[in-house]
């Protein structure tokens, strides 16, 4: 009988192998600001269908502008509450057994931390994907209580000069550590020590926050009440360092260092990316500390998406190509069919499956 099992165990692994991953590209368009002058946006176009068309401010005509089709584009009057629940599904998959990785990418000023965090203080509709993914998991955590039990815990790092900083305790550990929240009040006090450290050291939070990459984790264990079988899964949700060229010229000493370091974990992420899409024997996961630190979660079966946030002044043209291209070579292609939601299982369901079969067969024994 055990073979039976056993049997429909490789079955059921196959089928969890067959929900490969993708990537996703969202790109978010920034407003202007109160108080800016300048209204002229090299956005000319925005298209339901995820179309997005730039003009070259210095060019006339067709020949100044250039097409960029991605999952979805936000205009400007996107709201905070639209974009989360638009990657709410994929917030939910974690609780499944998916592995999830959600970055900002974007020049400094672009609304990266706007996407993730929300403005300093935030009202919970200015909140951000960080708070809104957390406050869904404990929600449909609670929903599945009587078969499922999960413990959620967090942990916030920095990624800077290639170095990891843990940003919630202060202790000089391998790992960064985890914390176990319990709900949302839970998720704030830490949300807050962890902006809080990572302000440290810097004359101004903005300053330091726009050359290091900020990595916000969220564990998931989740139990089988019946069978008692577990898995683990995690949320990635990263806020990377400001994506501008720096003019080496112009910069020397601690800056230039600073500007290779982030140049190069930029261009690492990219190539991993790239590598998975392509489905390259050889990932190159070991050329930046950010690639390394999420590994995991980056291939296979795991999930990625990538705000791509645009600057639409005219002054920031060539930043805002120079995103755009990086971000078309991460979506150009699929890693991976996205599982069809009719008849594709997630792994919950398979090991409630496994459970039943268990069932099944000590009652025949
Ligand atoms: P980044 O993290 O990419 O450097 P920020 O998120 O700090 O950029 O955004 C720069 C400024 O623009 C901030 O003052 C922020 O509040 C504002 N901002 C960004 N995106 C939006 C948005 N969608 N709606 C309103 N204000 C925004
Ligand atoms: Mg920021």
């Amino acid at each position: 009988n055990y073979s039976v099992v056993l049997a429909e165990n490789r079955k059921l692994h196959n089928e969890v192998q067959e929900l490969k991953g993708n990537i996703r590209v969202y790109c978010r368009i920034r407003p202007f600001l109160r108080g800016q002058k300048e209204k002229q946006s090299v956005i000319e176009y925005i298209g339901e269908n995820g179309e997005l068309i730039v003009v070259n401010p210095s060019k006339q005509g067709k020949e100044g502008s250039r097409s960029f089709k991605f999952n979805t584009v936000y205009s400007p009057a996107s709201t905070q509450a639209q974009v989360y629940s638009d990657i709410q599904p994929l917030v939910q998959s974690v609780l499944d057994g998916y592995n999830v990785c959600i970055f900002a990418y974007g020049q400094t000023g672009s609304g990266k931390t706007h996407t993730m965090t929300g403005p300093d203080g935030a009202s919970e509709e200015d909140w951000g994907v960080n708070y809104r993914a957390l406050n869904d998991l404990f929600r449909i955590s609670q929903t599945r209580e009587s078969t499922f039990k999960y413990e959620i815990k967090v942990q916030m790092m920095e990624i800077y000069n290639e170095q990891v900083r843990d940003l919630l305790s202060s202790d000089a550990v391998p790992e960064a550590s985890m914390f176990p929240v319990n709900g949302t009040a839970d998720v704030l006090d830490l949300m807050h020590t962890g902006l809080r450290n990572r302000a440290k050291g810097s004359t101004t939070m903005n300053e330091r926050s726009s050359r290091s990459h900020s990595i916000v984790t969220i564990h998931v264990q989740g139990k089988d009440i019946k069978s008692g079988s577990s898995m683990h899964s995690s949320l990635h949700l990263v806020d990377l360092a400001g994506s501008e060229r720096v003019d080496r010229s112009e910069v020397t000493g601690d800056r230039l260092k600073e500007a290779q370091h982030i140049n190069k974990s930029l261009s690492a992420l990219g190539d991993v990316i790239y590598a998975l899409a392509q489905k390259n024997a050889h990932i190159p996961y070991r050329n930046s500390k950010l690639t390394q630190v999420l590994q995991a979660s980056l291939g296979g079966q795991a999930k990625t998406l990538m705000f791509v946030q645009l600057n639409p002044e005219v002054i920031s043209y060539s930043e805002t190509m120079s995103t755009l291209k990086f971000a078309e070579r991460a979506s150009g292609v699929e890693l991976g069919a996205a599982r069809s939601s009719k008849d594709g299982k997630d792994i919950r369901e398979l090991m409630e499956q496994v459970t039943s079969l268990k069932d099944t067969i000590a009652k025949k024994d």
